[in-house]
């Protein structure tokens, strides 16, 4: 499998794929270590991703350069990245032995009563290429810390990403025959499916976590899916300061180029002050520096995949051709490598492609409404339900359209955004099941009840 570097479209590595007899042969050796994994104290596991959590500091820098090579981020946000997952692995060192301990909910009398939380056994994590460390840990973190064994599919646009997660576990004392990496396309990840695993544990589009579900569903085994998102962003009229606005909603969607589950996806602007949010918003995407994603000052590279200009392309002819108005943007730059300016479309409705499906790139439509009401039916006209931001000076009048939309993480003044203390879910579309906090630790052990007489 070739690895291709979308800032230069050139070949960067070669990596060999798996096939479905070496995926046999890694679970067969994943077997015989996660017993004795799972017989180490937790601490002791605990203690081998401290070791990780060091290591991504100490290798930041082939790291972060090797992630901008094969997805096109800019360097500074590579580091972000790599910060940003350190912080998630230090709230699982510094969480895990309290959630993982065994509880006495009833300690005296002639029937004890407690819970143990046992490991899945061996699972695997499909993963996806935008942020492959943050969603990477997300899963193997925890999962190797409750004692389960780990196969480990990065997605195909995050290869070289994913190997040095590899040597990095292994480097930490993470035993081989605990952590496997397959490595592949699509052909790859359904190997895995095909295997009787303890857990299914996938990132990545609605269209491959619906068939992963249905692929899956017959092994009654735990099937965690965290998918994409079509996330609204609401600012009512109340706002003062709309250049600080427009500025926060700019970045909530052109960040990693758009190309993050939780990004600004459609925006709603209460007519008071939707002229003044559009002129500010158009003014601060013109002066994007779109370019080279190892240069400094580069706020914008290429998109990871080819094949998503042509899609992006499409969602703002579909608008255009329905009457919506191109601000600026949306045109391919003269450039080797997968470039095309961010844009922005007006005069959009629900009729439009570019407000209904996932767009995955630097494109948003603005959308007038006139009332709290208006923009909360519009927030909740969706298939997805990942995040929705409202930005407003009131919390009490924001909390009344948070509180009516079906989503796993709501904003108040602030938007795409992920924090280790609270748990990660998608409803609807957007997944099944929740990563991060307490619950994203229970997330991969299985409790036992012990009834203890005498
Ligand atoms: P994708 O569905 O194309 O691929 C994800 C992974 O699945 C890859 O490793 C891929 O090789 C594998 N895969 C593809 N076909 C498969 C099959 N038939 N069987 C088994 N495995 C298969 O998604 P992507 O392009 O890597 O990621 C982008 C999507 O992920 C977006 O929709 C984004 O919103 C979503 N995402 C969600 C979250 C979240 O936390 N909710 C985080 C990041 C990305």
């Amino acid at each position: 499998m070739q690895i291709i570097n979308p800032a230069t479209e050139e070949i960067i590595g070669e990596v060999p794929e798996d096939t479905e007899t070496s995926v046999w042969e890694k679970l067969n050796l994943l077997r015989t270590g996660q017993p004795v994994w799972a017989a180490k104290t937790v601490e002791e596991r605990v203690a081998c991703i401290a070791r990780f959590y060091e290591a991504l500091d100490r290798e930041k820098t082939v790291l972060a350069e090797t992630l901008t090579s094969e997805t096109g981020k800019p360097l500074q946000q590579s580091y972000n990245e790599l910060n940003g997952a350190r912080s998630r692995i230090r709230y699982f060192l510094d969480h895990s032995a309290r959630w993982l301990a065994e509880e006495w909910p009833v300690a005296e009398g002639p029937t004890r009563e407690k819970i143990v939380y046992e490991p899945l056994g061996v699972i695997a994590n499909i993963s996806a290429w935008n942020y492959p460390y943050l969603v990477g840990v997300n899963v193997f973190i925890p999962a190797l810390i409750g004692g389960n064994a780990v196969f480990y599919k990065p997605s195909e646009f995050s290869t070289l990403t994913g190997l040095h997660i590899r040597r990095l576990l292994y480097d930490s004392g993470v035993p081989e025959n605990v952590f496997q990496v397959v490595t592949g396309k699509g052909k790859a990840g359904e190997w895995l499916l095909a295997l009787p695993l303890n857990g299914y544990f996938f990132t990545g589009s609605y269209r491959t976590g619906r068939l992963i579900a249905e692929k899956v569903a017959s092994k009654l085994a735990p099937c965690q899916l965290e998918l994409g998102g079509k996330d609204p962003l609401y600012v009512m009229d109340d706002i003062k300061d709309i250049a600080q606005v427009a500025g926060a909603a700019l970045e909530g969607v052109v960040y990693n180029n758009g190309q993050s589950c939780c990004a600004v996806e459609r925006i709603y602007v209460q007519e008071g002050v939707y002229d003044a949010f559009v002129q500010s918003y158009t003014e601060q995407l013109r002066k994007l520096v779109v370019g080279d994603p190892r240069e400094a000052g580069t706020e914008i590279g290429p998109l990871s995949r080819p094949g998503q200009l042509e899609f992006l392309e499409g969602q703002i002819a579909d608008a255009v051709g329905k009457g919506a108005k191109l601000l600026y943007g949306g045109r391919r730059v003269n450039r080797k490598g997968y470039y095309i300016e961010p844009a922005v479309l007006v005069d959009v409705n629900h009729g439009m492609k570019v407000m209904m499906e996932e767009s995955f790139g630097p494109v948003v439509g603005i959308q007038k409404v006139s009332s709290d009401a208006e923009a909360a039916a519009l927030m909740a006209d969706t298939e997805y339900g990942l995040t929705a931001a409202v930005y407003s000076t009131s919390y009490e009048r924001a909390e009344k359209v948070m509180r009516q939309l079906n989503t796993g993480t709501v904003y108040w003044n602030c938007c795409d955004r992920v924090s280790a203390s609270v748990p990660w879910s998608g409803r609807k579309h957007s997944g099944l099941g929740m990563t991060l906090s307490y619950q994203g630790i229970r997330a991969f052990v299985q409790p036992k009840a012990y009834h203890i007489r005498g």
